[in-house]
């Protein structure tokens, strides 16, 4: 197979081919798509056992250069994502603009959405999610994610039995429809 690349400084050979696949340039071989590194592993060793993924000694996704390469489990990447710092959580990813400290005051207070982002300077989804807890998940054994009931939303309950949650009033569009809309406070625990 010939595949163009470009020689790094730290002597990667990067495919100059568009990364598709999570990062992984892509290439057509052996009769189908698979990431380019792999095919260049499969190209010079043969056939792969199953479950034996080709791994990056060198962690750029981008490298095609053989010793570069060696054949290892998804375990051994997972491991060593964590190693390298590749997996991060809470304060250290690069978006976190919030300490755990901050996240479990939110996840106390009883205040709304939109004051609590407004004082700590994100957005409301964030704190949406913080609150429940999709975000920060790790925290969740010390103050655990905050219900519906305390997140200072409006729950409206329908005809149907069926309980939404949303910010703000019910949309002219549901009141229009006939829909009852019971709009109740709950107290926060
Ligand atoms: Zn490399």
């Amino acid at each position: 197979m010939r595949l163009a690349y470009t020689v790094t400084p730290s002597g990667c050979h990067e495919a100059m081919k568009r990364p598709g696949n999570r990062g992984y340039p892509q290439v057509f071989s052996h009769g189908t798509m698979m990431n380019a590194h792999r095919a260049v592993w499969i190209d010079a060793h043969g056939p792969l056992a199953p479950g034996i993924v080709v791994r990056h000694k060198c962690d750029n996704k981008r490298c095609i250069r053989l010793d570069h390469l060696e054949p290892g489990t998804h375990a051994d990447n997972m491991r060593d994502a964590v190693e390298r710092g590749r997996v991060v959580r809470g304060e250290k990813t690069a978006s976190a603009r919030l300490t755990a400290a901050q996240v479990l005051e939110i996840r106390k207070s009883t205040e709304r959405q939109v004051a609590l982002a407004a004082r700590y300077g994100v957005n409301q989804a964030t704190i949406s999610l913080l609150r429940s807890g999709r975000t920060w998940s790790h925290l969740n054994s010390l103050v655990p994610p905050a219900q519906a009931a305390n997140t200072g939303r409006p729950r409206t309950a329908l005809r149907s039995g069926v309980t939404i949650t949303h910010v703000g009033r019910p949309s002219p569009r549901v009141l229009a429809a006939g829909v009852r809309v019971v709009v109740r406070k709950e107290k926060a625990r």
